[in-house]
């Protein structure tokens, strides 16, 4: 029987409603939840993501601001920007569009962020709470997306065996520990590009989360049956199917659908959520900046 498809878009959908009662509470208080979103260069892809972002902000009616810089901007242009936008009281969520450009720091301008606007989650006093086992900071909002997805689907990961392809800073690491915590309850595997035999472990998984890079990576016999399969992978693909000769393509091969029980699709699926949760951690701050 075919997976059932885990539909990012609806949860998304779910968490937007929500947010909505709470930006009219605080707009009914004077507060215009304000995220600022800071792109360097002309990367197509970056430019693409920006522009969904804030699409959710028009959406839900909070005020977005982009300050696009050339890409031979300098490490100092961008941290007076930061600098600026911390002491901003009309500024709630600052975001630094990834990546950067070669000659630019991107760990050092994450850390001059102030942690209460990082609503990316990359900021280390908001990844140190995560490894606190704290869940009242930022959380970054890809794993933070994969985890609400989970819940909606009602899937139950105490003492289930969760195995993470990837161990990024922005995916994997935090997704891993957020699995782990407390109140989530699975034990968890993380694999990447050194592990050995990965399909072996991946076959023990109940839940499995792909967020590597490699379009189709996971096969159907890397999964055990009735897995819970997510697939964070976003890769372009040639495809001459359609007229701009390519289309998005997962992590996770689609046969999978043959052995899990669910399978979030890609487009579809954890993008809309990490949107979403950029969405949140907005509000969150608006919340907490006003109080
Ligand atoms: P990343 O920083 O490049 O990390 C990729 C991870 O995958 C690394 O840990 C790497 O291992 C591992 N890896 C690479 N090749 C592998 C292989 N053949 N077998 C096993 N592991 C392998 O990427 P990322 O930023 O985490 O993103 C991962 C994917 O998620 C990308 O497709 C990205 O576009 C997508 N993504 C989607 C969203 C969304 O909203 N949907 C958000 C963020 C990212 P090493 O550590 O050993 O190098």
């Amino acid at each position: 029987m075919a997976a059932k498809s885990l539909d990012g878009k609806a949860c998304a959908e779910n968490v937007e409603a929500n947010l909505k009662e709470r930006i009219s509470s605080l707009k009914s208080k004077g507060v215009n939840p304000h995220l600022v979103v800071i792109i360097v260069g002309e990367d197509p892809a970056s430019k693409i993501y920006v522009g969904a972002k804030e699409r959710a902000c028009e959406r839900l009616g909070i005020v977005s601001t982009r300050h696009s810089l050339s890409a031979n901007a300098s490490e100092i242009e961008l941290r007076d920007l930061l600098s600026k936008l911390n002491a901003d009281d009309a500024v709630h969520g600052i975001l630094v569009q990834s990546p950067l450009p070669d000659d630019l720091d991107e760990l050092s301008l994450t850390d001059m962020i102030d942690p209460n606007k990082d609503v990316d989650g990359f900021h280390p006093v908001n990844l140190g709470r995560l490894v606190q086992g704290r869940m009242d900071g930022h959380l970054p909002c890809t794993p933070a997306g994969v985890m609400r997805m989970l819940e909606w689907a009602n899937v139950d990961l105490t003492g289930k065996r969760a195995v993470v392809i990837g161990r990024s800073r922005i995916v994997g690491m935090p997704l891993s520990l957020m699995l782990a915590a407390k109140g989530s309850n699975a034990t968890v595997s993380i694999v990447h590009s050194r592990t050995e035999n990965i399909e072996s472990h991946c076959q023990q998984a109940d839940v499995l989360i792909a967020a590597v890079g490699v379009a189709g990576l996971v096969k159907n016999n890397w999964v055990k049956n009735g897995a819970v399969v997510i697939d964070v992978g976003v890769n372009r693909v040639e495809d001459s199917s359609r007229e701009r000769g390519w289309s998005l393509a997962g992590d996770v091969d689609p046969d999978v659908s043959e052995v899990a029980s669910i399978l979030s699709p890609v487009p579809g699926g954890v993008g809309p959520m990490t949107i979403a949760m950029l969405m949140s951690n907005t509000v969150n701050a608006a919340e907490k900046l006003s109080r």
